[in-house]
């Protein structure tokens, strides 16, 4: 048996377009055009590379993009002034700062000044609480990607045995409230876990967010299990650009599991479509409008 390739191109492409029909409608009913603010502090390079993608697709689905970059040698007061005038503009319905921020800044503090109305990112600490007790949040766009990705194998997650391995604020445990909600059992595994591959082995959803390349082998996952690769692990080909490595051993799952996710060309792809799919459901929320039946 050999897994069937879960096609995360193919798939955000079909979220974009499903996003970019919403934003059609809710300009041409209500007169609203969701937009996105991105801020970036300093000059790293894969952050620009993503900032531009962003602004890019923002546009491609009828939003309105605008970006803000500042050096990175800003003072924490002139960014945290940025954020409480985006806060204000209504015109803004989704705020994004480029993470990592420079040495020096408090990620925190930033976060925690956005308005988590606008918190397209899902950090702000009142949209996790909210995941966490069950009640409408924005999520982070990874595992919000993540989610989708696993429902194009199955109908529904409920009752299916998942393990999320990885516990950070950004994937894992925001993935772990998501699967909760739709009635999935998880078990959340991380680098203290004792005997990982025996976890693993019982998991018919395998979620790997650990940032090690291809520490998850084919002899962990049960026959059947569907695995989602969130890893991405950067090593320097012979042509002089980034080989792209996921967390999962992808040939040896590909022979074992039902349905794999490959890197690139996996979860990397949803991200920013649901970045889209998230500015969209805040704009709604804060127009007191249904939320987009997505
Ligand atoms: P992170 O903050 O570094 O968290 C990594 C997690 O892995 C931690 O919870 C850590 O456990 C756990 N871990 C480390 N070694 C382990 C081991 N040997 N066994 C089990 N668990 C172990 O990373 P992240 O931000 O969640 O990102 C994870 C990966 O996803 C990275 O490769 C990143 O590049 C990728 N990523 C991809 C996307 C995308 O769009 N595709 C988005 C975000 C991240 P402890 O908590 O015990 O330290």
């Amino acid at each position: 048996m050999t897994a069937r390739i879960i096609d995360g191109k193919v798939i955000a492409a079909g979220l974009r377009d499903k996003v970019a029909a919403e934003v059609a409608r809710l300009q041409r009913d209500h007169h609203v055009k969701p937009g996105l603010a991105v801020v970036l502090v300093g000059h790293d390079p894969a952050s620009e590379v993503y900032v531009r993608s962003k602004g890019r697709q923002t546009v491609a689905a009828g939003m309105a993009s605008t970006e803000h970059k500042l050096p990175a040698d800003v003072a924490l007061a002139d960014l945290l002034a940025l954020i409480a005038q985006l806060n204000a503009d209504p015109a803004v319905h989704g705020i994004l700062v480029q993470l990592p921020l420079p040495k020096g800044l408090e990620t925190e503090r930033v976060i925690a000044a956005i308005d988590p109305a606008k918190d397209v990112d899902g950090l702000h600490p009142i949209n996790a609480g909210r995941l966490a007790s069950g009640f409408t949040a924005l999520a982070p766009c990874t595992p919000v990607g993540c989610i989708i990705l696993s429902k194009t194998v199955h109908a529904s997650l409920e009752g299916l045995n998942a393990i999320v391995i990885g516990r950070s604020n950004l994937v894992g445990r925001p993935l772990v409230q998501l699967l909760l909600n739709e009635n999935a059992t998880v078990t959340i595994a991380h680098s203290r876990t004792r005997d990982l591959a025996a976890l693993c082995r019982q998991a018919d959803l395998v979620y790997a967010a650990v940032g090690r390349a291809e520490m998850v082998r084919g002899a962990w996952i049960k026959p059947g299990a569907t695995v989602i690769d969130v890893g991405i692990n950067r090593f320097p080909g012979a042509d002089g650009k980034d080989r792209l490595v996921g967390d999962v051993a992808y040939q040896e799952a590909f022979a074992v599991a039902g349905a794999v996710t490959p890197v690139p060309g996996g979860v990397g792809q949803m991200t920013v479509a649901c970045l889209l799919l998230n500015t969209l459901r805040a704009a709604c929320a804060i127009h007191g409008l249904p939320a987009p039946a997505m």
